[in-house]
């Protein structure tokens, strides 16, 4: 059976490629995963910035350029295999290491011998072990050497963003929704399961925060569980305004409750957010469990203000009530929402 998805379809296939869009920038209505209009306009923009036939349908080619186009430098190890391996995340290697001097070949989106040897070349150079293995630490020398060194480029970073602040329409908000996929999360005594409710909660931020005029994506579809490194690098390609991830908190003791914020220390705009959006939920009569500064590496690796939410132990069984009623987590997704909104509305650099 050869694979066409096509409009008026609706199922989870159909949900991934519209996520695979969102992640790339490509904007869709539909949040339920129905083929619409919107989702054809943004397949067939997709095809034509990969300069592919242009039919709005999601054919075996399209999706093997939707599957390449998703891969980001870091998501995998890259080394020379047969088939070669293929995508974005090679095409981004090659110019790196051609615009370093490296000569990688053609910037073809294939990890061929030209590749394998301008890795080498640049392993040796840098004192990483030399085995042509684009790896993890590989990546982070080549990254080190570019971005992200402490204390300049971040610093910087925030700096411009403080003069230049966006409003929240027209903002890009990246949501996180906790856990996913194998990882289901903690449990609460009645069998709710974390992976779940975040993910319900993030959807309906999205909705609320998309009515005020927002661009939100997501970091992961319903049924993926990336990594926390692969959430912060989907995060960074986005280049979101702000980053939110929503979890919910537990304990084995099980009247733990409330509600605690956390950010990057040496984020003053990540502080500020998570401060912003604390506040908001202890308005719902949440105990109070304070924003806290936490070096957590989803944090660290978010290029821009970032906030992690625990509105509630799913561990504490009145709160595992609350967030089984739908009313109640649409009132946490509010009071989150109207913190992101807070954030953005106090201009200035007041208070740091
Ligand atoms: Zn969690």
């Amino acid at each position: 059976m050869t694979l066409l998805i096509k409009p008026g379809d609706r199922s989870q296939r159909v949900a991934d490629v519209q996520s695979r869009l969102r992640a790339l920038g490509f904007q869709i209505d539909d949040e339920t995963g129905s083929f619409d209009r919107s989702t054809t306009q943004a397949v067939r923009a997709f095809q034509q910035s990969r300069s592919i036939l242009v039919d709005g349908l999601v054919g075996p080619n399209t999706w093997s350029e939707l599957v390449e186009a998703s891969w980001r430098l870091g998501d995998r190890s890259l080394y020379l295999t047969r088939p070669l391996m293929r995508g974005d995340d090679v095409l981004k290697l090659q110019q790196l290491l051609n615009a370093l001097g490296y000569d990688a070949g053609r910037e073809d989106g294939l990890f061929g011998p030209d590749g394998e040897r301008a890795v080498r070349r640049f392993q040796k150079e840098y004192g990483i072990t030399e085995d042509g293995i684009f790896g993890p630490e590989s990546h982070i020398s080549l990254i080190g050497l570019r971005v992200d060194r402490p204390g300049t480029a971040a610093r910087l970073r925030e700096e411009l963003i403080l003069a230049e602040r966006a409003d929240l329409s027209g903002s890009l908000i990246v949501v996180d929704p906790g856990h996913g996929g194998p990882d289901t999360g903690d449990h609460g005594a009645d069998g709710s399961n974390e992976a779940q409710l975040c993910w319900d909660i993030a959807v309906r931020i999205a909705e609320v925060l998309a009515d005020a005029g927002a661009k939100v994506r997501f970091t992961r579809t319903e049924i993926e569980g990336p990594t926390t490194s692969e959430r912060a690098a989907r995060a960074n390609e986005l280049d979101g305004d702000i980053f939110v991830s929503v979890h919910l908190n537990s304990h084995d003791e099980g009247d733990a409750a409330g509600a605690s914020t956390y950010f990057f220390g040496g984020s003053r705009l990540g502080e500020r957010l998570a401060d912003s959006i604390q506040q908001e939920l202890i308005g719902l009569g949440i105990r109070d469990c304070r924003s806290h500064a936490r070096a957590y590496a989803l944090l660290k690796e978010t290029r821009m203000p970032a906030a992690l939410v625990e509105p509630c132990f799913i561990t504490n069984p009145e709160e595992e009530k609350m967030l089984q009623d739908p009313l109640q987590r649409a009132g946490i997704a509010e009071a989150i929402s109207a913190g992101v909104k807070r954030y953005f509305e106090s201009k200035g650099p007041e208070g740091t």
